[in-house]
């Protein structure tokens, strides 16, 4: 894969957990290509969402590079790096993390606040979040009503559409069908690769159940890419 292709690209990354834990983890080389969707697997303390904070800059890397979009987000000042995570990656967190009290609508708009690039892109923002309601399978009516009003499958809707919004690059999840049944499972795959297909987003998903491989362009596994150190127990 040519470097230019690459809407997320480490390099020589290591990141080790400050403090008591002593786990380590160094990737070598890590890339996803435009439209390409990943699933990464290890299993539970492999370091998963480590990764993914080192790719959302939400922690910075001891040595090495993590390019999203091209951009070295370490080099970014704190605040440039915050606008440039919610320009460039939706996230779908485990737990989707919701504001509770807030409206659908608010939820889903709440990466644009800080985005305006993103934003732009949304054209009518609030009509936006109501077409991704709607394609994502919500009620058109729930809209204004409160995150913390909904079962947990409408919570995953609004945090999938929270992650649509505006057609970032980059899509990361992690773990988001862990709670779910098998057939809420594959709702839910059907409905993120639906829209990452129609507007050519990059999807990494981090899981530790393989099952869910057979959807992916690529299957990595976290023993595969990153070398993982933690001090003897
Ligand atoms: P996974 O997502 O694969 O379950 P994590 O990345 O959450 O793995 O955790 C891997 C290890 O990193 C943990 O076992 C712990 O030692 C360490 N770790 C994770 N988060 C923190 C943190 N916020 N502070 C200190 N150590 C952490
Ligand atoms: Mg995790």
């Amino acid at each position: 894969m040519q470097v230019g292709d690459a809407v997320l690209a480490l390099s020589k990354v290591a990141y080790r957990w400050p403090g008591r834990t002593a786990f380590s983890l160094t990737v070598p080389d890590l890339s996803v290509a435009k439209g390409e969707s990943v699933l990464l697997l290890g299993e539970s303390g492999s370091g998963k969402s480590t990764l993914l904070s080192l790719i959302c800059g939400t922690v910075l890397p001891d040595r090495g590079t993590v390019k999203v979009a091209g951009t070295n987000i370490a080099g970014l000042s704190g605040a440039a790096r915050d606008r440039f995570r919610a320009e460039q990656i939706g996230v779908i967190f485990q737990q989707f993390n919701l504001l509770p009290f807030g409206s659908v609508v608010d939820n889903i708009l709440l990466p644009l606040r800080f985005a305006p690039e993103r934003r732009a892109r949304a054209g009518h923002a609030a009509s936006e979040a109501a077409n991704l309601c709607t394609a994502l399978g919500l009620p058109t009516d729930i809209t204004q009503a409160k995150a913390n009003t909904l079962s947990v499958g409408q919570q995953q809707r609004v945090a999938v559409a929270r992650a649509l919004i505006g057609q970032p690059p980059l899509i990361v999840a992690d773990e988001p069908t862990s709670a779910l049944d098998a057939n809420s499972q594959v709702a839910f795959l059907d409905l993120l690769f639906a829209q990452t297909a129609t507007h050519g987003t990059s999807l990494l998903m981090v899981s530790h159940d393989p099952r869910l491989g057979e959807r992916f362009d690529r299957v990595i596994s976290m023993e595969d890419i990153a070398l993982i150190e933690r001090a003897a127990a």
